[in-house]
């Protein structure tokens, strides 16, 4: 049997978008340490208070926000997809049944 890995990238159902304060970012590190998807890399430039920051590669990102768990100044914020979007149809009748509902509870509240 062969078991060889392959280069190919894992299809992912879970995917993230990171979104990073770089002018807060201190270049600790913590999080490239915590990323397993080695999604995230410290910048060539330096910020306004002289630290390189943190960049991200969202196309690698699973959204399982170890790095917004460790980064000790809380300047990582996570987005999480499931990668599709998907259409949902709602029919006409559900629709009134919504609306019924909501009514209801307006009345209620009064
Ligand atoms: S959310 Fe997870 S995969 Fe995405 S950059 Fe952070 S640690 Fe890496
Ligand atoms: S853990 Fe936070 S402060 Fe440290 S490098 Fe990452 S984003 Fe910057």
């Amino acid at each position: 049997m062969d078991t060889a890995k392959t280069n190919t990238p894992r299809e992912r159902k879970l995917k993230g978008k990171v979104v990073i304060d770089i002018q807060k970012c201190k270049g600790c590190e913590l999080c490239t340490i915590a990323c397993k998807e080695n999604a995230l890399a410290l910048s060539e430039t330096l910020n306004s208070k002289g630290y390189r920051y943190i960049i991200s590669n969202n196309d690698l990102c699973t959204g399982c926000i170890n790095c917004a768990l460790v980064c000790p100044d809380a300047v990582i914020t996570v987005y999480r997809t499931d990668g599709k979007k998907k259409k949902i149809e709602i029919p006409q009748s559900e629709l009134k049944d919504e609306k019924n509902i909501i009514s209801s509870i307006l009345e209620e509240i009064k």
